[in-house]
């Protein structure tokens, strides 16, 4: 029937040529891990041709394979004759491929999910495996955008966006944090609460958005006169906090007399004024006393106001 014949040997054809130009990476291994096919994807994403990787060993062309991995992958699909599926999720890639989508060309690499199916002799046996690897740089491209849009968001809601510095809320629960820190391990731990001293005055002199620059200077100097582990945070319009832990008395005084010294000492250039301001301080090291970190808080807070009241410019130890 030689009709027959050449209609299979034409099937044949139109079937081999698609497998060759299909936008899928496929690859046939026999159980040694020996290339047997190698379709167009590869040859153009590997730059290497099927003559030359037929019957070469896979972790011999690529090194970078993790073996030990896609070994047991593909015993599992031998031995169980089941198809076996892994997602750039769990591992990026198999093969590192360079990215050649133009839309997702941020992306170093060739994102790829593999399937791994078992391919039968006649006899039934698997004898064969084909790696299927798709292109999934679009799919992990978007993800990952969105998943750095998702933590920028998640920043933003805890930082104050004047200042930069920790937002109220966020600040508070760094401060009942801290003040249990202290109640189970015990150490020193400091909080200092500071105001800009007559600040309505340069508000009324030069304007609101003047004001607002000199709350951000005093954020950033603030900011530049602490250590990693200290949190400041704005707490309300011109006052601030500042949470230092391992610290005493002594050494938070100094960080605090630096502070206070910076902002007084040099005016602030604000749209060509020159502003001279003072800040005033109160420091409360944590003892036993206050049985919570609000009033912890509160005595923070009266030390500041008794350096008010005492003449602004000025720090106060709560006693
Ligand atoms: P004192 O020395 O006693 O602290 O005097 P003060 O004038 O600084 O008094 P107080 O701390 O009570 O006033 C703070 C003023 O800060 C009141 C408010 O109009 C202003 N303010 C609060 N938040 C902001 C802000 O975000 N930007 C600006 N520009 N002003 C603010
Ligand atoms: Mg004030
Ligand atoms: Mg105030």
């Amino acid at each position: 029937m030689p009709s027959l014949n050449s209609e299979s040997l034409s099937s044949f054809h139109w079937m081999a040529n698609m497998v060759e130009s299909v936008e899928v990476g496929l690859v046939v291994l026999d159980l040694d891990f020996r290339v047997q096919m190698w379709n167009g994807f590869m040859e153009h994403h590997s730059g290497m041709t099927a003559s030359k990787v037929h019957n070469q060993v896979l972790f011999e062309l690529f090194p970078d394979i993790p073996r030990a991995w896609l070994s047991s992958k593909v015993e599992a699909v031998t031995q169980l004759n089941t198809r076996a599926f892994t997602s750039w999720e769990q591992r990026p890639y198999l093969l590192r491929f360079r990215n050649t989508r133009p839309i997702t060309g941020t992306e170093e690499f060739m994102y790829q999910n593999l399937t791994i199916s078992p391919l039968c002799g006649p006899s039934g046996k698997v004898e064969k495996v084909c790696l299927m690897i798709y292109d999934v740089t679009d799919i992990a491209s978007n993800k990952r955008a969105l998943e750095r849009a998702n933590d920028q968001l998640a920043k933003l809601s805890m930082i104050d966006r004047l200042t930069g510095l920790l937002n109220r809320g966020t600040w508070e629960n760094l401060l009942d944090a801290e003040f249990s820190r202290y109640r189970r391990y015990g150490s020193n731990s400091t909080l200092v609460m500071f105001d800009i001293d007559h600040f309505k005055a340069i508000n009324d002199r030069f304007g609101h958005l003047v004001g607002d620059e000199v709350i951000r200077h005093t954020a950033a100097t603030t900011r530049s006169h602490l250590r990693h582990s200290d949190s400041a945070g704005r707490y309300g319009g011109e006052e601030f906090g500042i949470i230092l832990p391992e610290t005493d008395t002594e050494g938070a005084l100094t960080i605090c007399k630096r502070i206070l010294n910076a902002i007084s000492r040099e005016p602030v250039t604000v749209d060509s004024h020159n502003i001279t301001y003072t800040i005033s301080i109160g420091v409360a090291p944590l003892t036993d006393r206050p049985k919570n970190y609000m009033a912890w808080l509160e005595q923070a807070d009266q030390a500041m106001y008794s350096a008010k009241q005492a003449g602004r410019n000025q720090i106060v130890t709560f006693s």
